[in-house]
C-alpha cells in the first residue's frame, strides 16, 4: 500500500487543477450494465405475493417479504388498548421527528401523539448523515433546474409530481430548520455556503461542516423534547393493525426491555422507518445504523401497501476500505465536491470525481475488479485512492480540518492524517432507492397509513443523488405529520384486528412458499462465520 501512496504523491502535481471528462450518456449505459451491483444476473427475483407481485427485488428484500409476519394472532388481544392516539409516528429520524412535529403544529395536542423508535432517540441515518442538504436558494438556480437534476439522476423513474413537491419546497425547509436553530455554513458576507454534489448542474448543497445531519438532529430533538411529545424508546413496531375495512388503525409495539407486547390504536399511523442497509445485499459493506432492516417495507406490505422502484439499490461510490475497523463507513462526496480525486494504484485518474453515484460506482467496481488497478488491503478488501490532500492545495491549508473534521478525526484516530496522505476506497451499500408508494399528501395506498423519508420510494426513482434525501425527509416528513393530523382530526378509528397477518399467510401458502424466515428482522444477524468475511458476491 505504501509503495502505491508514492505513485499517488507522485502524479498528485501535475493532476491539480485537471479532470477526467465526464461519461456521455453511452458510455454511463454501458458502465452501469456492466459493473454496477444492480445489474448483476442472478441477484434479484420477482415476488411472489401481494400487490407488488412480480416487482423484481434483490433476494434479501423478498426473503423479508416472503417470510411469515413476526407475530400469531391468537397471541394477541388487540382489543386491550394500552394508547390510543390520533398520530402514531413510526421511527425517529428526520422524517419521524418533522412528522410528530408539524402534527403537533398542525392542532393535534402533544397527548395525542405517540412516537416510538426501536432504539435510542435519535439513533438513526439521519444523525449520520455528513454530506449536506440540497435546496434551490442560489441566485443562479431555480426549483425547475433542481427538479431536472433529480428526475435524471433517477433515471426519470420518479414520480414527477413527488419531485416537483421536492424542488419546490427546499428553500423552506432550509429556512425552517434556520428558524429552529440549525447552523449553517455561510460565507464571510453572511450568504448561505453552497457547494457541490454529484449529478447537479449548481452549486445547491447546505452543510454543518461534515455533520450536517447531527447539527439537524441536535436541533429538532432538542425542539421534539421541549414541547413535551410522548415517546417510547427500545420499542419496535413489529405489526400494523387494520380494522374491518383494511385501513390502519395502529400498531402492535414490542417493547425490548420488558418483552411485552404494547397495542396502540390511532387515527393516523406514519412510518418513517428509515432503509436497508442492515440487509447487506450481495455482501456489501453498508454505512448505515444498526436499526437499518427495511422494518417499513415489511410492515407496509403485510397491510397490502403497493412497493415501487425496490430492483434500484445505492451503493455510495467512496465507504472506506482501509483501515478494517473503518471497513463501509461513509467518505462523504463533499470530500470530492472539493476536490478529492478517485485514482488508481498508478495514481492515475479513471473517472470524473463527481459522476452520478451509480455511474461512480460502477467505474470503480470496474477499476479494481476489471482492470485490476486497484490496491489490496491486508484483510483482502480491494480499493482506489480518493486524493484528500488535494483539497487543501486547491483551498489553502486548514480547509480540511475546517470543513471535514469529521472525516479529518475518524482516520485520525487510526494514525492516517487525511491533510497529508489519500485515503482507501470502495462502494458500500447505502441507500433504499425504492420503498412504499406515497402521493404528495404522503399518502401510502392504503388509507391511514403515511410514510416519508427512506422508507418510500417515488421520490429518487432508481438513484438519489447526494442531498437529496436530507431534504426529502423533511419535505415529506412535514407533509406526513400534516395530512396526518388533518385525517386525525376527520375519522374515528376502527376496531382493531389483525386480519392482515391471516391473509398474508394465506399468500404465502396460496403462492407455495415454504419458509421459517419471520419479519421483520429488527436487528440484523451477525453471528456466525460468513458474516465474519468480506464476501462480496458481487464477482
Ligand atoms: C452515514 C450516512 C451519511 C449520509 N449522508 C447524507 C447526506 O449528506 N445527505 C443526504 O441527503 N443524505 C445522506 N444520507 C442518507 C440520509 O441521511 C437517510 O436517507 C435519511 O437520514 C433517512 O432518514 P429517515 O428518517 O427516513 O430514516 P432514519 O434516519 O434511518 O430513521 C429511521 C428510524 O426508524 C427507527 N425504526 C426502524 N424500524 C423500526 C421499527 N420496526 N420500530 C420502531 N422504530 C423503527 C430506526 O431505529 C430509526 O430511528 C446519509 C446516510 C448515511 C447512513
Amino acid at each position: 500500500m505504501r509503495e502505491s501512496i508514492s505513485l499517488v504523491e507522485e502524479t498528485r502535481r501535475e493532476r491539480v487543477g485537471r479532470s477526467f471528462p465526464f461519461m456521455s450518456m453511452e458510455e454511463r449505459r454501458r458502465i452501469l450494465e456492466e459493473w454496477h451491483p444492480d445489474y448483476k444476473p442472478g441477484t434479484k427475483r420477482p415476488l411472489m405475493i401481494g400487490p407488488s407481485r412480480g416487482m423484481i427485488v434483490p433476494h434479501e428484500v423478498a426473503d423479508i417479504l416472503e417470510a411469515h409476519p413476526l407475530i400469531d394472532p391468537d397471541e394477541i388481544d388487540v382489543t386491550d388498548l394500552e394508547y390510543d392516539v390520533d398520530v402514531l409516528v413510526i421511527g425517529a429520524g428526520g422524517a419521524g421527528l418533522s412528522a410528530a412535529l408539524t402534527a403537533q403544529e398542525s392542532g393535534i395536542d402533544r397527548e395525542g401523539i405517540l412516537m416510538v423508535q426501536k432504539l435510542r432517540l435519535g439513533d438513526s441515518n439521519s444523525k449520520m448523515s455528513q454530506g449536506g442538504i440540497q435546496a434551490a436558494v442560489g441566485p443562479d438556480d431555480s426549483p425547475a433546474l433542481h427538479f431536472l437534476d433529480i428526475m435524471g439522476g433517477g433515471l426519470f423513474a420518479n414520480k414527477p409530481e413527488l419531485v416537483e413537491i421536492l424542488a419546490k419546497e427546499g428553500p423552506d425547509v432550509i429556512r425552517w430548520h434556520e428558524s429552529l436553530g440549525v447552523i449553517y455554513d455561510k460565507n464571510p458576507d453572511g450568504t448561505m455556503k453552497l457547494i457541490s454534489g454529484g449529478g447537479t448542474c449548481r452549486n445547491r448543497m447546505h452543510t454543518c461542516k461534515d455533520y450536517t445531519g447531527l447539527e439537524i438532529i441536535r436541533v429538532l430533538l432538542d425542539e421534539f423534547l421541549n414541547r413535551e411529545i410522548p415517546y417510547l424508546e427500545f420499542t419496535c413496531a413489529v405489526e400494523l393493525l387494520t380494522d374491518d375495512k383494511g385501513e390502519v388503525v395502529g400498531a402492535v409495539l414490542w417493547d425490548m426491555d420488558s418483552d411485552e407486547y404494547r397495542v396502540v390504536r390511532a387515527k393516523s399511523t406514519i412510518l418513517a422507518t428509515g432503509g436497508f442497509g442492515r440487509l447487506h445485499i450481495q455482501g456489501f459493506e453498508t454505512t448505515n445504523h444498526y436499526g437499518a432492516t427495511g422494518d417499513g417495507i415489511v410492515l407496509a406490505y403485510h397491510v397490502g401497501a403497493v412497493l415501487r422502484d425496490l430492483d434500484a439499490t445505492q451503493y455510495h461510490p467512496t465507504g472506506a476500505a482501509y483501515p478494517e475497523q473503518l471497513v463501509g463507513q461513509l467518505c462523504t462526496e463533499a470530500l470530492r465536491g472539493r476536490g478529492a480525486q478517485p485514482v488508481n494504484r498508478l495514481g492515475e485518474l479513471f473517472v470524473h470525481p463527481l459522476e452520478t453515484r451509480d455511474a461512480e460506482s460502477a467505474a470503480i467496481i470496474r477499476e479494481c475488479y476489471g482492470r485490476d488497478l486497484g490496491v489490496t488491503t491486508p484483510t483482502g478488501m480491494r480499493g482506489v485512492w480518493l486524493d484528500t490532500p488535494l483539497i487543501d492545495i486547491l483551498h489553502g491549508p486548514g480547509t480540511i480540518e475546517r470543513e471535514f473534521h469529521a472525516m479529518y478525526r475518524m482516520f485520525g484516530r487510526f494514525n492516517i492524517d487525511i491533510r497529508k496522505e489519500p485515503i482507501l476506497v470502495f462502494p458500500t451499500l447505502h441507500y433504499m432507492n425504492g420503498g412504499v408508494e406515497i402521493n404528495p399528501m404522503a399518502e401510502t395506498s392504503i388509507p391511514g397509513l403515511f410514510a416519508a423519508g427512506e422508507v418510500c420510494g417515488g421520490v429518487h426513482g432508481k438513484n438519489r443523488l447526494m442531498g437529496n434525501s436530507q431534504l426529502d425527509l423533511y419535505v415529506f416528513g412535514r407533509r406526513a405529520g400534516r395530512y396526518a393530523a388533518e385525517r386525525a382530526r376527520k375519522v374515528q378509528a376502527g376496531r382493531p384486528t389483525l386480519n392482515h397477518v391471516e391473509r398474508y399467510e394465506r399468500w404465502l401458502e396460496e403462492a407455495g412458499i415454504k419458509t421459517s424466515r419471520k419479519a421483520p428482522l429488527l436487528l440484523p444477524e451477525y453471528r456466525g462465520k460468513k458474516t465474519l468475511e468480506h464476501i462480496i458476491k458481487l464477482l
